[in-house]
């Protein structure tokens, strides 16, 4: 039985955002995961589930889960990256929404600056459309942590990385993708946007040497 009211549209928004998404490249087949908090006390997440074709979600596709994890509405398992996307709930305070995308460039510059740690960003106007950042000087510090299939060992990782440093947007997993959040989903959405951007524009420059 699927649930109404507030859980309907935000499973209709992230079903928008996930189309999106799937539109530009950014999550194709079933790669990326995306999820938006219903409530924070008691804590109630909604997250696609796992395996499922983003650019063909149904509301049933995206489960309602309880602070334990439990399935309280939808179809289907977890994503694996569940845990990833709680660290962050768990770790910043004003977190309403988490979405990880899978993109060319970001598999491509995470991975070949994975040995670094991290991929620095700066010189470019659009890094104001991240949150706190009001000039193009900002230099972004994005960490690039060694992809894993150890979810619990990386969502530690996550958690480690947020409280020495709360100023950071987003992680990187080196050949694998992005992980980032807002507020809320407008902005979440906006952080994706922004440094999916950031990241094209950064393979370029690297390209072009
Ligand atoms: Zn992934």
């Amino acid at each position: 039985m699927m649930a109404s009211g507030n859980i309907a549209e935000l499973r209709h928004r992230l079903i928008e955002t996930a189309g999106g998404f799937y539109a530009r490249g950014w999550s194709d087949g079933t790669g990326g995961n995306y999820s938006v908090l219903a409530s924070r006390d008691p804590l109630r997440v909604l997250i696609t589930a796992s395996g499922v074709d983003k650019g063909r979600l149904t509301p049933e596709q995206i489960l309602e889960l309880d602070d334990q994890g439990q399935v309280l509405s939808g179809e289907g398992k977890p994503s694996a990256e569940t845990g990833l996307h709680r660290a962050i709930y768990d770790t910043v305070p004003d977190a309403g929404a988490v979405l990880h995308t899978h993109s060319p460039a970001c598999t491509v510059l995470s991975e070949r600056h994975g040995r670094d740690g991290v991929i620095a960003i700066t010189g470019l106007e659009m890094l104001k459309g991240l949150r706190g950042v009001t000039s193009h000087d900002h230099v972004e510090y994005l960490p690039v942590l060694e992809n894993s299939q150890d979810i619990d060992g990386l969502a530690v990782r996550f958690a480690v990385r947020l409280t020495a440093d709360p100023r950071i947007h987003a992680f990187l997993l080196a050949g694998h993708g992005l992980t980032t959040w807002g507020r809320d989903l407008v902005e979440a959405r906006r952080h994706v946007e922004i440094l999916e951007f950031l990241l094209e524009v950064q393979f370029r420059r690297e390209l072009l040497g």
